[in-house]
């Protein structure tokens, strides 16, 4: 590899996570100002499949490693792969997507490299020979611009912020396979199971988001069955509230988010939690449903694109972030909107 910027493409079994591609793309963009070329990397099962696709993402060289050390995903087998050949070509610039795997490489490449990180980074450009990252900080309040002083200079790309590269099909290469940089006896983690979490939720990803908070248990009309206690009563009318929040996503082809209120209080698993101790999303769309829109509400989630609240409480924070704000019971508003789209899109 000679190209100055190495771009680490996550992926499982075969798949690579659509934040890989921006981040190449990024990569790409940020190669052609500093004069060169970008090599994509991927490791672990699948990676062959993925990195035939990386060439049409705009990769110029794509390396693959997949043995029996990296098949399953640990910190240390694939930090010291990816800091050996960042380390072989004299990278400049080493970026990752901001998956979980990719903040974790991150950090810890920085370590074994002796640099430094710039996370979360939604904007990028090149100054005297130096990249420059723009990212928000104080839950979002503030963009902060900020660079690396030490090589490489690593960075991780937000969900969304760059565009997705169109897919060239005509441009075609043949990667180049690399050995893993560590023998299974030099791996201090070792894995003993990997059980299906049941999860299946992309919020990251998603187009469209509609997400419900405390509001959704908020309907004195319910009744729930007997013998419920308190507790198991508000979960059982949140689970009606979410059905509707639910249907809405599904009609719009979207996922269903949550505030962290609605987590904590059991109506919904906390992979579905958007904000600052949650995910950070940037949909086309959000639709907050029965959330008041706190500051680490709005951390996960203002930087989307068009954001639409339904809310009973016309103050409520989350109106001044809205570009449409709907003041109403979201028991009212949410079936005959999902029967609106439904319409409109021929569902
Ligand atoms: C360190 C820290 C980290 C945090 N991280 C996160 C995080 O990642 N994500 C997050 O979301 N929060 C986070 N929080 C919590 C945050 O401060 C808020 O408590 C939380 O976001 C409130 O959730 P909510 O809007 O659902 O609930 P509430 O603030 O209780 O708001 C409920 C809203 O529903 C409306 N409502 C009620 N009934 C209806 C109805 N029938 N129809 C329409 N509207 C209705 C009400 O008017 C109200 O505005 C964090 C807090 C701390 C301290």
């Amino acid at each position: 590899m000679s190209n100055k910027v190495l771009v680490f493409i996550d992926q499982f079994k075969g798949k690579a996570y659509p934040v890989s591609w921006e981040a190449l793309g990024a990569g790409r963009s940020l190669a052609e100002k500093l004069g060169g070329g970008v090599t994509a990397l991927v490791v672990g099962s699948g990676a062959q499949t993925v990195a035939g696709e990386a060439f049409q993402y705009g990769a110029d060289e794509v390396l693959y490693a997949d043995d029996a050390t990296l098949a399953d995903y640990r910190p240390e087998p694939y930090t010291a792969l990816i800091a050996k050949q960042a380390t072989s070509a004299a990278a400049e610039v080493l970026l990752f997507p901001t998956t979980t795997r990719g903040r974790e490489l991150a950090a810890m490449c920085a370590v074994d490299l002796e640099s430094g990180v710039m996370p979360d980074v939604t904007a990028l450009s090149v100054e005297d020979g130096r990249v420059v990252a723009t990212r928000p900080v104080y839950a979002g309040k503030l963009l902060t611009k900020v660079y690396c002083t030490a090589n490489p200079q690593i960075v991780t790309t937000r969900t969304r912020a760059f565009p997705m590269p169109h897919p060239d099909t005509g441009r075609t290469g043949m990667p180049t396979k690399v050995d893993a940089a560590q023998a299974e006896g030099d791996i201090p983690s070792k894995v003993v199971e990997y059980a299906e979490s049941g999860g299946g939720v992309s919020l990251a990803d998603a187009a469209v988001i509609v997400s419900g908070g405390r509001g959704v248990s908020n309907n004195p009309a319910l009744t729930p069955p007997a013998g419920l206690d308190e507790k198991q009563a508000e979960i059982w009318k949140a689970q009606q509230g979410f059905k509707l929040v639910g249907d809405l996503a599904s009609v719009l082809g979207g996922a269903v988010g949550a505030s962290r209120a609605a987590v904590d209080a059991g109506y919904i698993p906390y992979e579905h939690q958007v904000g600052q101790t949650g995910k950070v999303v940037s949909p086309d769309l959000y639709v907050a449903c029965g959330i008041s829109g706190a500051i680490q509400h709005q951390a996960g989630m203002r930087t989307s694109k068009v954001i639409v609240a339904i809310n009973k409480d016309p103050e409520a924070p989350i109106f001044k972030l809205a570009r449409f704000g709907v003041v109403g019971d979201l028991y009212a508003i949410l079936p005959p909107l999902a029967e609106a789209f439904k319409k409109k899109l021929g569902k």
